[in-house]
């Protein structure tokens, strides 16, 4: 059991297992762009750790670039999604892959959706680490899911409680 701030979480998730559906969610993705280049878009500050290791599990020619969003305030999350760092690359024409490290009631995506609307992208697809079914109100498809879990509080591996958690090599859940 570990103890961040005023909460106490125990292990949920392990190393091994992150990495082996990181690894399913790169190959899937691989084998849907055949030879053209994408631009995967990572989400900030999350998805930090599961873009360098999908990354690493990608063995095709590709192109990175984060855009930071925010809508957590503690363990909850509002429905207002703030963008604070924007793409300022020309995604006419591409393949983007959004990359979140969790899908929960899926605002951030609307977000996404509506932000990369504007630009004259050929297809938008998404991946995420971790989904949370139970959570998910919207109706955009996802199009590669790592691991679905149940509605609960999760931490570590880049998912922060209040800013701490986030470089804990597994996955923790809260402790009720
Ligand atoms: P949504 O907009 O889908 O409700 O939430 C998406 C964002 O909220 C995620 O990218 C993540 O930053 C945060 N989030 C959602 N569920 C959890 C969770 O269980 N733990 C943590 N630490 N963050 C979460
Ligand atoms: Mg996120």
């Amino acid at each position: 059991m570990i103890q961040l701030h005023d909460k106490t979480f125990v292990p949920f998730i392990s190393a091994q297992e992150i990495d082996s559906a990181i690894q399913s969610l790169a190959q899937q993705v691989e084998a849907e762009f055949g030879q053209e280049i994408p631009v995967f878009i990572g989400v900030l500050n999350g998805s930090f750790m599961v873009v360098s290791d999908f990354m690493k599990h990608y063995q095709k020619p590709c192109e990175l670039s984060f855009i930071k969003m925010a809508s957590y305030q503690g363990t909850t999350s509002t429905d207002v999604v703030k963008q604070l760092i924007g793409i300022n690359q020309d995604l006419s024409g591409r393949s983007v892959v959004i990359i979140e490290d969790i899908v929960d009631t899926g605002n951030t995506l609307v977000e996404l959706k509506e932000l990369f609307k504007a630009q004259n992208i050929k297809e938008l697809k998404i991946a995420t680490l971790f989904f949370k079914p139970e959570a998910y109100k919207k109706d955009i498809k996802i199009d590669y899911i790592g691991i679905s879990i149940p509605n609960k509080f999760i931490v570590g591996y880049g998912l922060d409680y209040d800013e701490l958690g986030r470089n804990l090599p597994e996955v923790y859940q809260l402790n009720e």
